[in-house]
């Protein structure tokens, strides 16, 4: 039994498919399945037959006139558009009834949604507006929640491995489980029942250059709205923004002008059809708005982009360009924001937030986590006698020198007026006290002239370890241990290292 096999036996656990969409699937397999019958199963929801015709009068398909009938809906849209669309809704509706702690079940929904209303959208500038194009890239994603579900922790690696290695998705998930979420999300569709015409293009989603010519066609609309959706719901969305354009135009031939309206028109109908699921849309709104509100932003927090903002608004059209402007200036700004203006090393926001995580690893992991403090001695001398500026040219050289000693994966950052501190994943204790001890030496032996006179300059150190196999520990104790060590080593006489246990036994 391969891997794939053992994971989809496992999941006893996972929510059946949904009474509703099992009885609609079994219809829709009879040779000849009626209106009748079809309308007679989804009456039988009485909140079902709500939606289906808050959906048939939506935007989403813009009829001229009012659907007011489950059987009005069925002659105008379809049977199969029908089907599908009852399909969407008891799928949806089946598996928010169970939320697994930490899965992000309202973000899946909405990222599945706005990918569902873009294919819709794509599929009728390519005028092949065909029944599954809703439901279809709605379960696109769906081997992602059942992955997380049989094994959250495990999907917890792959979040980890995509942030450090930069990895895809895919390959974050090959390389956790050795399989990823487009096989699982086809075979438990299959298993479920669902048609091959919505399952198999699935399997491809995000390799359309393996696929058999006859799907070609629904995996690049799938790979467009997944593109699409992750305008409005990934942390790149201005990347993606250009891959679109590029895609589109590439396929599509149309011009720069109909993509933004198409881009912010995914968002309109979104919405809307969001909250016939009854997911809170959040504060999602049309990309053009984001991006004028975005620089309304940089404009309070920094007057010389005051003349940006100027331009966006006169000249909307000017948009694309300056959206890689932005770009560039809201890195730099994220970018100041982590580090500290004097040193130009991390500051005080960042330890706080990189300690965080790496707690979190060191438990995930089982990995021992070291921290130095460390603090200027009699630093108060150097100011009183050079005085406050020159002070902080000190303050630099030491940030220079953390630079130069500290390498990856280990991060210094200025914990606070002349202190220091130095994060050190999977090291244990052994390999921190070497660490700090290169850093006491390196200072001692640091020439620095101020007012051509030579200044000595020591440090004390403060050392401490976290090893979660033996005993659990938070980032408050971790943090404690080391500054209690920093005090130990300043009552004994500074330019020392000292040592405080996190656990008894060591
Ligand atoms: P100890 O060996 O006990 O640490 O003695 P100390 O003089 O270094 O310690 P103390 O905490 O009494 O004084 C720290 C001094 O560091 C006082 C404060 O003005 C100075 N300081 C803190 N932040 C800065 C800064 O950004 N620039 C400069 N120039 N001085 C700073
Ligand atoms: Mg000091
Ligand atoms: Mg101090």
């Amino acid at each position: 039994m391969n891997a794939l096999d053992t994971l989809l036996k496992g999941i006893a656990t996972l929510p059946s498919l949904p009474a509703v969409a099992l009885k609609i699937i079994q219809e829709a397999k009879k040779s000849k399945s009626s209106i009748r019958e079809l309308a007679d199963i989804i009456s039988y929801d009485p909140a079902l037959t709500a939606k289906i015709l808050r959906i048939a009068n939506s935007s989403f398909y813009a009829l001229p006139y009012k659907v007011d009938s489950i059987e009005r809906a069925v002659n105008i849209l379809g049977l199969e558009a029908l089907k599908n669309i009852a399909l969407s809704f008891a799928i949806v509706k089946g598996f928010r009834r169970n939320p697994v702690d930490e899965f992000d079940h309202e973000l899946f929904w909405k990222r599945s949604l706005t990918a569902a209303v873009s294919a819709g959208m794509i599929a009728s500038k390519l005028r092949m507006k065909r029944d599954d194009t809703f439901v279809t890239p709605l379960l696109m994603d769906i081997g992602v929640l059942v992955m997380y579900t049989s094994k959250p922790e495990d999907y917890l690696k792959v979040i980890d491995e995509k942030r450090i290695s930069h990895a895809t998705t895919v390959e974050a998930e090959r390389a956790v489980f050795g399989f990823d979420h487009q096989e699982v999300g086809g075979e438990i569709l299959k298993k479920w029942g669902i048609p091959e015409n919505i399952y198999l293009p699935i399997t491809y989603h995000h390799r359309s250059s393996e696929c058999p010519q006859e799907l070609l066609t629904t995996v690049n609309m799938l790979m467009l709205s997944d593109l699409a959706s992750s305008i409005y719901h990934s942390n790149k969305s201005l990347e993606k923004v250009e891959e679109l354009k590029r895609l589109l135009k590439d396929k599509l031939n149309i011009t720069d002008d109909e993509i933004s309206e198409f881009i912010d028109s995914v968002a309109e109908k979104t919405i809307e059809i969001l909250s016939t699921f009854e997911i809170d849309p959040g504060n999602m709104k049309p990309y053009s708005q984001i991006l004028q509100e975005a620089n309304e932003e940089l404009g309070k927090l920094n007057l010389s982009y005051e003349q940006l903002v100027m331009e966006l608004k006169q000249e909307k059209k000017k948009v694309e360009n300056l959206a890689k402007e932005l770009k560039k200036a809201n890195e730099k700004l994220s970018g100041l924001a982590f580090r500290d203006g004097l040193t130009g090393i991390f500051n005080h926001r960042f330890f706080q937030e990189l300690l965080d995580k790496e707690v979190g690893r060191a438990d995930r992991y089982r990995h021992p986590l070291s921290l130095i403090i460390f603090d200027i001695d009699h630093f108060k001398k150097v100011n009183d006698t050079f005085g406050h500026p020159r002070g902080d040219i000190v303050l630099r050289f030491i940030g220079d020198l953390l630079n130069r000693a500290i390498r990856t994966p280990d991060t210094a950052a200025r914990y606070g007026g002349e202190e220091f501190a130095v994060v050190l994943p999977e090291t244990d204790l052994k390999g921190a006290v070497v660490v700090a001890e290169r850093l006491r030496e390196a200072v001692e032996k640091l020439e620095i002239k101020l007012d051509d006179q030579p200044v000595k300059l020591t440090i004390s150190l403060g050392v401490t370890s976290y090893e979660p196999q033996k005993g659990h520990r938070t980032k408050t104790d971790i943090v404690e241990a080391a500054d209690k060590a920093l005090y130990n080593s300043k009552m004994t006489g500074r330019n020392r290292i000292s040592i405080v246990s996190l656990h008894s036994n060591n």
